[in-house]
């Protein structure tokens, strides 16, 4: 089975997100398991900044975007710790820009730069020695491959026996853009209906993945269900609802070896299980030297690592700090980068709780890798959350979560009662209600827990021992590719009257 992975960024290359974890995670285990992967992604500037060795593949062409064709110039390199091939399509204008996708405003045309990859990717992959058995594409940036393998494709001998997959990592990001962009497509206008690539009057690119692709996936089954409704489904869950028959949710891995306590480059201390205290110990002394303070607080840390955007909940998380950080009960400690409105309240939230709150604006992969190893208590007070990695990283760095019943959330925490507790599955502390009283009730129990060691102590070696490695995932993967192999083609796209 030979499988190309289409993403818009993967780690170590180019990240912004989770996708990039993911991306740059699932082919090595699918690779390890015998599926032959091969991942393709934009040449951006941050893919020759990355540190690991690209090289110019000696392959170049010229794709057709609109009425012009524009150059792809295509490089390699090999996904670090595996033998996965990893391609690049690289195009100065359009790939080598300061941030990957644009700053507080998208880039003007970002659908001219994911029309060029898409296309470029579709050359590419018929040009390479052996056909691609599935053709997986990741989130809105690859959302109209699908429609290239069925519509611009089809009688291309490389993609014969192709079958596509769209994946979905988050329904907010759709990739919308002005109708007239549906002429850069190369697809013709008869596609610009409401059944197929047009919602609201705009070209939607996630829109025509769900629509074209042989079967989607999300990155977990409550997310799955959740996006077939509003608010959900984020204006698409007509379209989602219709295609349930090849939905589905699987829950993203973690790389383990990235995200260790054991190995871990990026932490001062190594420790597993058995001398946890030392290792966090080690953690808060580095991470309050980092932070500007002479001694690590002895209070439990509270931390918050993510994009700040409305979807994190950054509203609620600012609303409870300010509330009970006069408390004295804990440290926290805020990591993110995103939105200038949250960013600036969460700066004065830091100058008015000078010694309890610390924030740090950017993005830091160190820092991250640190405050994990140094907490006691993660927050993920997500209004939604498609899948969710940071509450992942917690339990292997020995970090019990808080979080919100939603998404991803729901199906990797198991909330502590004195039920959950005496059966070994306790993980974390949930509440419902997407309120500040709720995350604080939530943090309440949390440190309340943490008070008493024995309780801790269990939470911890017991999360610290759950396996969320790709493995298992891969393996769900895996089964879908061959399932939809085994399926019959599928016919041609029905066309709105
Ligand atoms: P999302 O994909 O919605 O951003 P996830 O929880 O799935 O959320 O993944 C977030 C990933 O991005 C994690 O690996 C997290 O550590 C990382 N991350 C987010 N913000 C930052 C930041 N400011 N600095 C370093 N890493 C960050």
């Amino acid at each position: 089975m030979r499988v190309l992975q289409v993403a818009s960024e993967a780690a170590p290359f180019a990240k912004t997100g989770g996708l990039a974890d993911v991306a740059g995670s699932l082919p090595a285990a699918l690779e390890r398991i015998g599926c032959s992967c091969t991942l393709v992604m934009p040449a951006y500037r941050q893919v020759f900044e990355s540190g690991v060795a690209i090289e110019p593949a000696g392959v170049a062409f010229d794709v057709p975007v609109g009425q012009r064709h524009l150059r792809a110039e295509i490089f390699r390199s090999t996904l670090p710790g595996s033998n996965v091939p990893v391609y690049f399509v690289g195009n100065e204008a359009c790939f080598d820009r300061p941030t990957l996708y644009g700053g507080a405003h998208d880039y003007h045309d970002n659908a001219e730069r994911f029309i060029l990859f898409s296309r470029a990717v579709m050359e590419l992959a018929g040009r390479l020695e052996q056909p691609f058995d599935i053709l997986h594409g990741h989130d809105w940036q690859a959302g109209l491959i699908p429609a290239y393998r069925q519509l611009l494709y089809a009688e291309h001998p490389a993609f014969a026996r192709s079958a596509t997959i769209q994946t979905i990592h988050n329904m907010a990001y759709q990739g919308t853009f002005w109708h007239w962009d549906m002429l850069l497509t190369g697809i013709d206008w008869k596609y610009f209906n409401w059944r197929q690539m047009e919602c609201h009057g705009q070209l939607n690119f996630l829109k025509t993945g769900l629509v074209f692709a042989d079967a989607i996936t999300t990155v977990s089954p409550t997310y799955a269900g959740e996006i077939q409704s509003a608010p959900g489904g984020c204006g698409l869950e007509g379209v989602v609802a219709s295609r349930t028959d090849v939905l589905t949710g699987i829950v993203n891995g973690i790389d383990t070896s990235g995200w260790n306590p054991q190995t871990d480059p990026l932490i001062p201390r190594h420790y597993s299980e058995a001398d946890i205290a030392a290792g966090k110990d080690a953690a808060k002394i580095a991470l309050a030297a980092r932070l500007g303070h002479a001694a690590p607080d002895p209070r439990p840390l509270v931390s918050f690592v993510g994009r700040l955007a409305e979807q994190k909940g950054v509203d609620l998380l600012a609303e409870m700090i300010s509330r009970v950080a006069g408390d004295g009960r804990a440290h926290f400690v805020i990591l993110g980068t995103g939105d200038p409105g949250h960013e600036e309240a969460l700066r004065r939230l830091a100058a008015s709780f000078p010694g309890t709150v610390d924030v740090v604006i950017g993005f830091r992969e160190l820092l991250a890798h640190l405050i994990q190893a140094a907490s006691d208590i993660v927050l993920m007070p997500s209004r939604f959350e498609p899948c969710g990695l940071s509450q992942l990283y917690a339990f292997r760095y020995g970090a019990i979560p808080v979080v919100r019943a939603t998404g991803g959330l729901v199906d990797t925490v198991v909330d502590t009662t004195p039920a959950t507790l005496a059966a070994g599955t306790a993980s974390g502390f949930v509440f419902r209600d997407f309120d500040s009283r709720g995350l604080e009730h939530a943090l309440g129990r949390a440190l309340d827990a943490h008070a008493d060691v024995a309780t801790w102590q269990q939470l911890v070696t017991s999360v610290m021992q759950q396996d969320w490695s790709w493995d298992a995932s891969a393996r769900k993967y895996l089964e879908l590719y061959e399932q939809i192999l085994s399926r019959p083609p599928a016919p041609p796209p029905e066309l709105a009257e």
